[in-house]
């Protein structure tokens, strides 16, 4: 049975991650009275954010606008004037070149234009950044544009997230769970109802935003829209992201943006836990495919695992892998490259052997269909020069599938083999909103009352993600939506 509570707020979050930490943040800065709702305990809090390196990108001129950022200038005196700017046309130009150029106009501009200024706020409200990590090391080099990371990187991040939120009198609710919106007659948003360990109850809000993530940890829902094989895929991320936002707002006439049957996705340990454990993210991912060869549980390749960069195609490898039977694959190398695979690859037992056939019976796969695979294979590399570090055009001739670059003959024992599948990071398709973070309807219409920000917004990435952007958008509109659903 639901109860109606006399519980009431000028603004109501849902969710409990970063997106949903700067709508509340926003939101208590004209005095309204704000409760964050989250799904999760507080041990799990956070959803995805706490998997990540906690990094921002955003537009700066250099130096003097990252100092203001960091708990330690120190770091960045000592890199000096190496630090470049990074303006509006490079996050622009970087944005869509990896988003096939369909990234949301009107979204893209308003993520551009506030990310600077939002970084600056949030570090008022009290998250420290430092340099990440790779900038530093990349800053070595005149006119780097370096970015900043949360310091602890995502549970730093979602901590000085909880401890701001303290700090500033935003109510928060753990284990509480928002299965619908509620609407006045006229169609305005006022309020929702929550299952909490007390049972079901409406809430009443002035204004609700929507901040609790995608549909990445609902089956269903992956196989609907990813396609089926993306059912059995491993989590890498938070188990309570499972679409609720995205079915609660769509079941009163949200209207869908964005790519919906695409999402982030990696090659993982076939042994991965199947939601994710902090402890364990960075460990398991298996990126090393270009080296070696892929082959199915037939013993056969299925994909160029030469056709780019690693940085480049591992969320279609994890498709790609996900496609195959039980979903499944063998991540196959000789003694030439087993020293240049990622150092995470000893998280795991290799399976070795000192002959293909051998290798092929360890693994459970006919051997002659190995054999034979391999064999083809090894015929049609080609002449070239093997450089690790950069595509070497080093090619397989006559082979479907072909191996583009870094094709060298596997011939040099032991082999060894590691057992992969892939895993979803986190989904692209969403709710369409506009620049001022209002939930639109299927004609275009804000629904009134209704706010959204973070990974439950469709819009901003197609076919693949940019770096750190994930995290920089949920804080610009998440900002955006707290600050206007506060709005009398
Ligand atoms: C392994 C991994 C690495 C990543 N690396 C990066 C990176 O380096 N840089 C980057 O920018 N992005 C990265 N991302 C993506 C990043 O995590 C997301 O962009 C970001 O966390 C989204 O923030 P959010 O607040 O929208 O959602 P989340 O942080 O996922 O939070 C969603 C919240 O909603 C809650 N919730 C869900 N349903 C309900 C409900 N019905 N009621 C109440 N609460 C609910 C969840 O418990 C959770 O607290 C990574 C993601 C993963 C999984």
């Amino acid at each position: 049975m639901v109860q109606d509570t006399e519980i009431s707020y000028d603004v109501i979050v849902v969710g409990g991650g970063n997106a949903a930490m700067c709508a509340a943040l926003a939101a208590r800065e004209s005095g309204r009275r704000v409760l964050l709702i989250e799904k999760a305990s507080p041990e799990d809090r956070g959803g995805n954010c706490p998997y990540t390196g906690g990094g921002f990108r955003f537009t700066h001129n250099g130096a003097k606008d990252l100092e203001p950022l960091l708990a330690d200038p120190s770091t960045l005196h000592r890199l000096g004037e190496a630090v470049g700017p990074y303006t509006a046309q490079d996050y622009r130009a970087d944005m869509l070149s990896r988003t096939a150029g369909l990234t949301d106009p009107d979204l893209l501009r308003a993520l551009i234009s506030r990310s600077y200024d939002t970084v600056l706020w949030m570090a008022q409200k009290g998250i420290r950044f430092e340099l990440s990590g790779s900038a530093q090391a990349a800053a070595l080099t005149p006119g780097t544009r370096v970015g900043v990371s949360a310091v602890g990187s995502g549970p730093g991040l979602i901590n000085m997230h909880y401890d701001a939120a303290r700090r500033h009198g935003v109510d928060v609710v753990y284990r509480t769970k928002m299965l619908e919106l509620i609407r006045n007659p006229q169609g305005a948003v006022t309020g929702l109802v929550v299952e909490d360990p007390d049972g079901v109850q409406r809430l009443r809000a002035g204004g609700v935003v929507l901040a609790c993530g995608g549909f990445e940890a609902n089956p269903q829902m992956r196989g609907d829209h990813l396609g089926g094989h993306w059912t059995r895929a491993k989590v890498r991320g938070s188990r309570h992201n499972t679409g609720d936002g995205h079915r609660a707002a769509m079941a009163i006439g949200a209207g869908a943006a964005g790519q919906w049957d695409g999402c982030h996705g990696s090659p993982i340990d076939l042994h991965a836990p199947d939601t994710g454990s902090p402890d364990s993210v960075d460990r398991l991912p298996r990126r090393s495919y270009h080296y070696g060869v892929m082959l199915n549980l037939m013993g056969q390749r299925f994909v160029d695992e030469g056709s780019d960069l690693p940085l480049n195609n591992f969320v279609i490898m994890g498709d790609a892998i996900l496609q195959q039977p039980e979903g499944t694959a063998f991540q196959v190398f000789d003694a030439k490259t087993q020293e240049l695979l990622e150092p995470r690859y000893g998280s795991a037992a290799a399976v070795t052997a000192g002959s293909v056939p051998e290798l092929a019976q360890r693994l459970g796969l006919n051997p002659q269909a190995v054999e034979d695979t391999i064999s083809q294979f090894n015929d049609s590399v080609q002449e070239g020069t093997f450089n690790p570090a950069a595509l070497d055009g080093k090619s397989t001739a006559g082979l479907t599938p072909p191996k583009s670059n870094w094709a060298q003959t596997i011939d040099a024992p032991p082999f060894s083999a590691y057992r992969v599948t892939g895993a979803i990071t986190y989904t692209f398709g969403g709710l369409k909103i506009n620049p001022g973070a209002q939930v639109l309807d299927t004609h275009g219409a804000p629904i009134p009352g209704l706010y959204a920000a973070g990974e439950i917004v469709g819009g901003f990435f197609y076919h693949d993600s940019l770096r750190a952007s994930g995290l920089m958008h949920g804080s610009v509109f998440g900002r955006i939506a707290g600050a206007n659903a506060a709005r009398p």
